[in-house]
């Protein structure tokens, strides 16, 4: 399996362009950098490097627009909104085709991200009703109050590469709706379906500059964090960077959101359905190759069920298609860059020198036909303990590790004490276990008997400890919460009738 990407004539292949104001910004070949298809290795396009000068010029534009955007009718708003969601319904397959070309996810999967994001958007359409204030009369003599739900200004979305339209749309959905205007700096790994996006948004009436893409990594991130004309800040990737992001936006003044990596555990009990089970199992650790932040990537077993499920998983994985993402048939397809693919095989090494049994190695794996696509088979660990790396970090990959214990107890302790809390599962037949596991388990997405608990577009995203910074999560009414400002008015109309003596007393309410 050779991981170096191959590399083609700069001249053959595409170069993308920032969207600001409305219009393609173009960049020099210098200033840019490969995308790789994942199944072949090769390089497929060039994604601008973007810098201070990119991010300056798409804030500014942000800014300018900003005004009319905030005071547009929200009747008129959401009309946008609907146009936008029948253009992405649409352009669905158009969408999947490019994320599963450069993530390299299957199909399928790429179609199910597509739709994911359609729900925020289709949640966004009601902004009228998500942004109506409380209106209390007679809070005191003569003293009425209402509040209002006010935009930040120019809000920015930070977003990975593992989902490169779902992510997004949990985010600018919400931030335009509210009435921001926004600047969207993409991973420069998946940038395919970015252009898409920017351009249904024309067409769906957005007004130029209110919707801005900057391609880069670093550079363009440390501008956006200290640009005096960015308000908000809503970031979904790893772990170290949401912390640097949360850290320096927030020191600059800016509100930020941080949604960050995870290591999820679905906990067995021993009256749980296995084949069922196992199926789940098998599906949320591998599917998109474990590039998911909500993939179950532990599986602790509780009494005998570890003995009954592994047999299961085992089958499974024997059977799964690995190959090219846009292959029919195919289960799960490549790692997303060759870098990450060495990375995940140096986690499978780890874990065999930390001593987890081997019982499925995905260092095994190769597909003859396509010698320079990034793939890995699936792996399976046993015996996997809290002492192991292995256990601590994510891989963010196709590798799932089973965790013995012999009670609920140790289970949830484990699921409890993990540094990263972003979804957790059980698995049983027994309703009160269920129950008892929502109210204890400290994770804010739950699934009983659903291996992948991400919620419905219409309600809040985020984790906990290592998995999120900041106080609100992101989507749904959290997401309104975020992207505004909240006004509290209290109004008094004087009445000549009612009129008071002079006094300096603190008023009171009655
Ligand atoms: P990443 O942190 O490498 O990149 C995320 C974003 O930050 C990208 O736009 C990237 O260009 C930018 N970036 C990368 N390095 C940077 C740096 N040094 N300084 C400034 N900006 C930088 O994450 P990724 O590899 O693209 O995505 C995978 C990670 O995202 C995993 O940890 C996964 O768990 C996490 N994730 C979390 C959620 C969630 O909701 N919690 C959802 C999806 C993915």
């Amino acid at each position: 399996m050779a991981t170096t990407p191959v590399a083609v004539a700069e001249s053959t292949v595409p170069i993308l362009s920032h969207w600001i104001d409305g219009r393609s910004v173009e960049v020099p070949p210098e200033r840019t950098a490969p995308v790789f298809d994942p199944a072949t290795g090769a390089v497929i396009a060039r994604v601008p490097r973007g810098g201070a000068a990119e991010v300056d010029l798409a804030v500014s534009a942000a800014r300018r627009a900003f005004p009319a955007w905030r005071d547009m009718p929200l009747i008129a708003r959401s009309h946008i909104f609907f146009a936008y969601r029948e253009l992405v319904y649409r352009h669905r397959e158009d969408l999947a085709r490019l994320i599963s070309r450069d993530h390299g996810k299957t199909f399928p999967d790429a179609l199910g991200e597509v739709m994911r994001g359609i729900e925020t958007v289709e949640f966004a359409c009601g902004l009228p009703v998500h942004l109506a204030g409380m209106n209390t009369p007679v809070v005191s003599t003569n003293v009425d109050t209402h509040t209002l739900r006010q935009p930040l200004g120019v809000a920015v979305g930070i977003t990975p590469f593992n989902f490169p339209v779902m992510v997004p749309m949990w985010i600018y959905p919400i931030a335009l709706a509210c009435g921001n205007t926004f600047v969207w700096k993409p991973s420069s790994h998946t940038p395919g379906a970015t252009q898409l996006q920017a351009e249904l948004w024309q067409e769906a009436g957005l007004p130029a500059g209110v919707f801005n893409v900057v391609y880069g990594g670093r550079e363009a991130v440390s501008a956006l964090l200290v640009h005096p004309g960015v308000d908000a800040i809503q970031f979904v990737g790893s772990t170290p960077v949401g912390r640097h992001v949360y850290e320096t936006g927030t020191a600059h003044g800016k509100r930020v959101g941080a949604y960050t990596a995870a290591k999820n555990a679905m906990v067995v009990l021993p009256d749980a359905d296995m084949e069922f089970t196992a199926d789940s199992a098998v599906a949320s650790g591998y599917g998109s190759a474990g590039e998911r932040c909500m993939a179950q990537t532990l599986v602790i077993g509780v009494g005998d069920a570890a003995d009954r499920l592994r047999p299961l998983m085992e089958e499974r994985i024997q059977r799964l298609k690995i190959g090219p993402g846009l292959d029919p048939d195919v289960d799960m397809g490549p790692i997303y860059s060759a870098e990450h693919r060495a990375a995940i095989v140096e986690w499978i090494d780890k874990g065999v020198a930390e001593g987890a049994e081997l019982v499925a190695d995905g260092r095994r794996f190769s597909r003859p036909d396509h010698p320079d696509g990034f793939f890995l088979g699936a792996t399976l660990f046993d015996h996997v303990t809290p002492a192991m790396e292995i256990y601590q970090e994510e891989i963010f990959g196709p590798v799932l590790g089973i965790v013995r214990v012999a009670t609920y107890d140790e289970a949830l302790a484990l699921v409890n004490g993990h540094q990263y809390g972003n979804g957790t599962a059980i698995f049983t037949t027994d309703g009160g276990a269920g129950r008892r596991f929502e109210l204890e388990a400290d994770v804010p997405m739950i699934g009983i008997n659903i291996p992948i608990p991400v919620p419905a577009g219409y309600l809040s995203f985020g984790g906990t400890r290592g998995s999120a910074f900041g106080d609100l999560k992101m989507r749904g009414e959290d997401g309104i919460r975020f992207f505004t400002q909240q006004k509290m008015v209290t109004v008094r109309w004087p009445d000549p009738g009612l009129r008071e003596k002079l006094s300096l007393v603190f008023p009171g309410n009655s």
